[in-house]
């Protein structure tokens, strides 16, 4: 099958590369069906990337936009939450859907430090908070993506293990750590059954392979078998940060849902997050 809609994609509202206009033209001329937008949510410390300065500019030109491609793209406005963003339960009447990251952990000052912006950072914040050990780091991580979720009642779980995108060049990372394994999928099985009752769903989320990092989509391999395991709703989102990478390695990532046991997958459709056989 052939997927023709994105919900996972950033403009330059924050540190995406094009604007919001040229990527509704881009995606046109793909054949998309859905566009929807997920700026990051303001984040007042990072200086590489604020996310949303102006709320309600960003809403406003979606909003426009939605109009001028009506006949041919069907356009939504939605955010990537980060989980230290200040306004976070107040969100979710904003948009039309809500992904939740964790893009932070605070080192022992309680400042925060990306943990997917450099190698240097994320092992920084191992050996200065964490004795060294990413098994400490990964155990605060997915605490910290539970909470977060919970606070939201996000619509779709981001790049659930990010943590690991620097996996072929951080020698700290052991993603077949047995307490790496348990805090993962312990906190994923919580978090399925929170979901769940509303219908929320994990991404399948190809952004990393786009940018040359990981070979497959997050989550990894374990992961995936589990939420198949756990019968739970998953969506190949592309996290395109240029509109070139708008529909990026949305066939393996098909493969790769096949290839773990799924037999359906949700679909982004007139807004809408349906569920189709695979
Ligand atoms: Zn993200
Ligand atoms: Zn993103």
């Amino acid at each position: 099958m052939k997927l023709l809609s994105n919900c996972h994609t950033h403009s330059d509202f924050c540190d995406g590369k094009d604007s919001p206009y040229e990527i509704a033209r881009y995606a046109v001329t793909l054949g998309m069906s859905d566009l929807g937008f997920s700026s990051h949510s303001y984040i007042p410390f990072d200086d590489e990337c604020h996310g949303i300065l102006n709320e309600a500019e960003y809403i406003s030109e979606i909003g426009r936009l939605k109009e001028i491609f009506s006949e041919n793209l069907y356009i939504s406005c939605g955010i990537e939450l980060d989980s230290m963003s200040s306004s976070v339960s107040s969100m979710d009447k904003k948009y039309d859907y809500i992904i939740q990251s964790v893009h932070y952990l605070c080192n022992s000052s309680g400042i925060p430090v990306s943990i997917d912006n450099t190698i240097g950072e994320l092992e920084g914040l191992i050996y200065e908070r964490y004795d060294g050990k990413f098994d400490n780091l990964a155990e605060d991580y997915f605490q910290a993506v539970l909470d977060s979720v919970i606070s939201s009642k996000a619509d779709i779980v981001a790049h659930y293990d990010l943590i690991t995108k620097f996996e072929k060049e951080c020698t700290l990372i052991d993603e077949n750590s047995k307490r790496y394994r348990n805090a993962a999928i312990d906190v994923l099985d919580t978090i399925v059954d929170f979901i769940s009752s509303y219908g929320g769903m994990f991404e399948v989320n190809t952004g990393a392979m786009a940018r040359g990092y990981k070979t497959n989509p997050y989550p990894s391999d374990f992961i995936l078998k589990r939420l198949c395991e756990r019968d739970a709703r998953v969506i190949i989102t592309s996290d395109s940060h240029s509109k070139e990478n708008l529909l990026y390695g949305f066939d393996p990532a098909h493969d790769y849902l096949l290839n773990a046991g799924f037999k359906s997958m949700a679909v982004f459709k007139k807004g809408r997050f349906v569920e189709v056989s695979i």
